[in-house]
């Protein structure tokens, strides 16, 4: 069997987590298996150096910045080499460059087009247990590029597809996929199984556990994954494109505080307003999700929407550079809401979901400010101060003891 197994920052911060790890890999690797691993960078290296660049300086160049946190992800494939190597195993690591994994040029959130596997195909030939940076690429002129925060789930699913690998196992601090964050909702239940179309939606809507371009790239290829400790040996969960049981009304709740309100007040009230805005935003590759569009009172309108935090800046310039041409009076931003979302492949056919999270959230005694659902999920817009709180009243109300 070929085995890509992929391990977290956490699960590799220390010298004795690198050990810990190396021992589980060289287990598989004996039982005769071909082992590709991949990395993240140790612990909070990369919050760390995203800390570096800013001291640096306050808008460092995203090549550079590129540049800097790939050097994460290179120094734990090496330690571990090293500590597989103490351990009498052959192995050998490699970075981005050194396999070809190809991506677009986007620095901070590129997407892999190609990987070549031969060099990989090569070492494993030769016996040795390969050791692969995460998060990392190369784009068309040659440069470093990262895939976005959490981007080594996405690695090690497209090298599984690439390699046609067998197996793709998913390595973290937590023993699977939850119906809530088990860190704010206690009383969380691990999964047996999820869709891809779900957890792309938990991924996409807060929840960490899986970058949400892994998903979308594992739906794309059928690649099965499964997500599990890698403290201890319990079953984890596993992530395909239907599952056996009969699907549950809901398979779990997220909250996303990496999220911003943008208000454009007092624009005209006239056919193209609203395409002007978004297409300037999807020019300069801006995420929006949740859309309002006030009535119009005497000629005029408000459109609100939310972004990723890190986008606002970058938003508000685009925004007031465009101010006459978007018609707006003013615009405004507010950093200081989260989204609180409940996904489940049931609720297409059971109505009355989004009725009963608004209840839970009322009885919480918390506002809503805005609203967005999709087939298969409802999602709102709170005070990150209630986001937690919303989650576990939300969570409490759908999963059943
Ligand atoms: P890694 O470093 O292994 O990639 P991450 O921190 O990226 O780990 O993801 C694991 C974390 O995701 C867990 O510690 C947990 O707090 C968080 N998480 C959020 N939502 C969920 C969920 N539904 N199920 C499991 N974990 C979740
Ligand atoms: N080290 C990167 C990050 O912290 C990638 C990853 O952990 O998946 O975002
Ligand atoms: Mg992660």
């Amino acid at each position: 069997m070929l085995i890509v197994k992929k391990f977290g920052g956490s699960s590799v911060a220390d010298k004795e987590k690198i050990y810990h790890v190396a021992q589980r890999c060289i287990e598989d690797y004996q039982k005769g298996n071909e082992v590709v691993v991949v990395l993240s960078a140790m612990g909070k290296t990369t919050d760390k150096l995203i800390e570096l660049a800013k001291e640096m300086a306050p808008n460092p160049s995203k090549r550079e910045l590129d540049m800097l946190l790939a050097t994460g992800e290179q120094t734990s494939v090496a330690c571990m080499a090293m500590a597989m190597g103490a351990l009498g195993v052959p192995c050998v690591s490699l970075n981005a460059f050194q396999v070809a994994m190809h991506t677009t040029s986007t620095y901070g959130s590129a997407r892999f087009k190609r990987i070549d596997s031969q060099r990989i195909r090569h070492e494993l030939d030769s016996k040795k247990i390969v050791i692969v940076t995460g998060f990392q690429g190369m784009n068309k002129y040659d440069d470093v590029t990262t895939l976005g925060r959490g981007g080594s789930d996405t690695t090690a699913v497209a090298l599984a597809a690439a390699l046609k690998a067998d197996a793709c196992e998913i390595y973290t601090d937590v023993e699977g996929i939850y119906t809530g964050d088990p860190r704010v909702v206690p009383n969380a239940k691990k999964l047996k199984e999820i869709t891809y179309d779900e957890m792309l939606e938990l991924a996409t809507l807060g929840a960490k556990v899986l970058h949400n371009r892994s998903v979308e790239v594992a739906k794309k290829y059928g690649v099965q994954l499964v997500v599990r400790s890698s403290l201890n040996t319990a079953e984890g969960t596993i992530v395909k494109e239907e599952v056996d049981v009969e699907s549950m009304l809901i398979s779990g709740v997220a909250v996303d505080k990496n999220t911003a309100r943008i208000a454009v007040i007092g624009v005209k009230d006239v056919p193209g307003t609203a395409f002007k805005i978004f297409n300037l935003l999807g020019k300069h590759n801006i995420n929006v999700d949740i859309i309002i569009q006030s009535i119009g009172r005497e000629g005029t309108k408000d459109i609100s929407f939310t972004v990723a935090r890190d986008d606002v800046s970058e938003v508000i310039a685009l925004l007031e550079e465009n101010k006459s041409r978007i018609t707006a009076q003013r615009i405004e931003k507010d950093e200081t809401v989260a989204k609180v979302s409940v996904v489940g492949a049931g609720m297409q056919s059971n109505p009355g979901v989004a009725a009963k999270m608004f209840e839970a959230i009322y009885n919480a005694g918390i506002n809503i400010r805005m609203i967005a659902t999709s087939e298969i999920r409802v999602t709102v817009l709170l005070d990150e101060a209630d986001a937690d709180n919303a989650m576990r009243a939300v969570h409490d109300r759908f999963i059943e003891y």
